[in-house]
């Protein structure tokens, strides 16, 4: 269904079975303690996968973002908990791309597998509006100061570079800097605990006067951190969503199909499967994550083309494939009974996890307000 050429096919061919051995024998457990996915974490990384987007000459797989919404695809349909720490990496990498000069060590670093990045742009202050952090820098020797808030930083504690956005210090707008994990002033609180993606640790993040330098730190322009926050960060984050949500339906599709065929009533020697309303049910759910996947590939190629349409259609791709997550998995639940409300049928999870895409930034909500106003031809943000 992806466009890929046949060298991202053989990519795309290990993530599936890493997925379907190493993830798969993970998420369970990752769910069920609430840990981070650290066992799949690293098989990604010893594949070079942490270097998907990184250009060859960085040594990584200089794969795009088609290469990396199959790759996600996959991923999530074994642990969604590990697509999302992949998707937040991958969206901190498209940032540290705006400037590779300035970043090559860190690009080297994630095609070697040895660096994990995420994003820190939810605020207490803003809560879902990350696109308008309350923080502000204080200027400094050849850099900033920067205090902040953070309600939800994927991989927390755990993540070797966290970009994080602040108001420049003279208010002019955001900006946009790479802090290191053990960067003096960083703390981390919670202990994460979720209805769903519970192996991501995505925990609250504290700053207190951690310096930071323009000249290795800063991403983008001071009070041009827009342009990275909405410019590169958003764009792989919005695809990234768009393929999880495929992946978890995908996911519930196969375990439902396997339920109605290999499950049956002894008294009248039928299966599940005989009956209409359940295989309507799955047909449902097969044509809702076909459409989702065949949009996703069409905005896949608005983006590439440079279509001025592309960033509408990527916002309505994140709502349209997170409400289909939802969607599918309640069809499965329903459809396979009290063996999917029990664990054993592995599809609870899917079902909880789904839900979570809904209320990330930018939330359905803010989505449908983004293209209703991009619809009536107002500037997205009134
Ligand atoms: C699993 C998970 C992982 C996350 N990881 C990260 C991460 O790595 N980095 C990061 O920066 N953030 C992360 N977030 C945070 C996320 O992006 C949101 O900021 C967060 O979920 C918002 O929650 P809230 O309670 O603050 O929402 P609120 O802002 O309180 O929103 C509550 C409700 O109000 C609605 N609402 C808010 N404003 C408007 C408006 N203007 N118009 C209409 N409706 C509105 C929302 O849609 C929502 O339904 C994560 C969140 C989750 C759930």
């Amino acid at each position: 269904m992806y466009p890929l050429t046949p060298t991202q096919e053989s990519v795309v061919a290990k993530a599936r079975e890493l997925a379907r051995t190493v993830l798969a024998a993970h998420a369970a457990e990752v769910d069920e303690q609430g840990r981070f996915p650290a066992e799949s974490m690293e098989a990604l990384a010893e594949n070079g996968f942490h270097g998907l987007l990184v250009p060859e000459s960085l040594g990584g797989l200089g794969g795009d973002l088609v290469l990396l919404a199959a790759v996600i695809d996959e991923l999530a349909q074994a642990c969604a908990s590990t697509a999302m720490v992949y998707m937040m990496h991958n969206s901190a990498v498209n940032c540290y791309l705006a400037d590779p000069a300035k970043f090559e060590t860190v690009l080297r670093d994630c095609a070697a597998g040895r660096h994990l990045g995420t994003l820190a742009f939810s605020e207490t202050g803003s809560r879902s509006q990350f696109w308008a952090p309350v923080s502000q820098a204080v200027a400094a020797d050849g850099g900033v100061r920067l205090s902040a808030s953070k309600s939800w930083v994927t991989s927390a504690g755990i993540a070797d570079g966290i970009v994080a956005s602040c108001l420049a210090p003279d208010g002019s707008g955001a900006s946009v800097y790479l802090v290191a994990k053990d960067d003096p002033g960083l703390s981390i609180s919670g202990g994460w605990s979720s209805l769903g993606m519970r192996g991501n640790q995505s925990n609250p993040m504290k700053l207190e006067d951690v310096p930071l330098d323009d000249a290795t730190r800063l991403i983008g322009e001071s009070g041009k951190g827009a342009d990275i926050m909405l410019g590169k960060a958003l764009p792989v984050f919005l695809v990234c969503q768009g393929a999880i949500g495929i992946g978890l339906s995908e996911a519930c599709v196969e375990a439902t199909h396997s339920h109605l065929v290999g499950q049956g009533f002894q008294h009248t020697g039928t299966k599940l499967a005989d009956l209409p309303n359940l295989r309507a049910s799955l047909a449902k759910m097969r044509l809702e994550t076909d459409k989702a996947r065949a949009y996703l590939v069409a905005v896949l190629q608005k983006l590439g083309s440079g279509d001025p349409e592309a960033m509408r259609h990527a916002l309505a791709l994140k709502d349209s494939s997170s409400e289909t997550a939802v969607a599918v998995a309640d069809l499965a639940m329903r459809c396979c009974g009290g063996a999917a409300f029990s664990k054993h049928l592995g599809l609870e999870r899917p079902f909880r996890d789904a839900r979570a895409a809904i209320v990330m930034a930018p939330t359905t909500d803010h989505l449908r307000e983004f293209t209703g106003r991009l619809l009536v031809g107002l500037p997205l943000f009134g």
